[in-house]
């Protein structure tokens, strides 16, 4: 297993509820660092670059107004397997099917306000870091 980064985003519902703390807490349990991270409130058209992947999907539209109604939390998180990890502990895109324990089983409103972001893999990791931080904001611990 390899020391990766990956994006996370404490979406506009968990910020909301105050559980920052609780889901960062998560991380470092499990063996990852945050070793950068800003708050910021995105617009409309900046939340539509993040996701343009799923700029044909139905709910596009819906999901920028979403991840821009209120300030996020971007951070990079680095640590062993690090991508997949972050998946894990995020659970499945729609609350209802996420496992007992994770964050959004934890923490979610909807299969749209789902508290967190987690890149996919170490590729889309690389691209999503990249655009929100550059190489002196991200503060390794190895
Ligand atoms: P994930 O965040 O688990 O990687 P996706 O990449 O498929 O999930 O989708 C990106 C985000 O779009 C989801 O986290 C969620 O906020 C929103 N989303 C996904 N599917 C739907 C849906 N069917 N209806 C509304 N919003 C959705
Ligand atoms: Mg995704």
């Amino acid at each position: 297993m390899a020391i990766q980064r990956t994006l996370s985003i404490i979406k506009p519902d968990a910020v909301a509820k105050n559980v920052i703390g609780d889901i960062i807490r998560r991380f470092e349990e499990n063996g990852l660092s945050v070793i950068a991270a800003r708050m910021l409130h995105l617009s409309a058209e900046e939340a539509g670059r993040f996701y343009a992947v799923h700029k044909e999907r139905p709910f596009y539209k819906d999901l920028c107004a979403y991840m821009s109604s209120g300030p996020i939390l971007a951070m990079v998180l680095e640590g062993q397997n690090a991508v997949a990890l972050n998946r894990q502990l995020m659970g499945a895109t729609n609350p209802k099917e996420a496992e007992a324990g994770t964050i959004r089983a934890d923490h979610a409103e909807s299969i749209e306000a789902n508290s967190v972001h987690g890149s996919d893999s170490v590729e889309n990791a690389a691209t999503e870091v990249a655009f929100f931080f550059g190489d002196i904001e991200l503060h390794s611990r190895r």
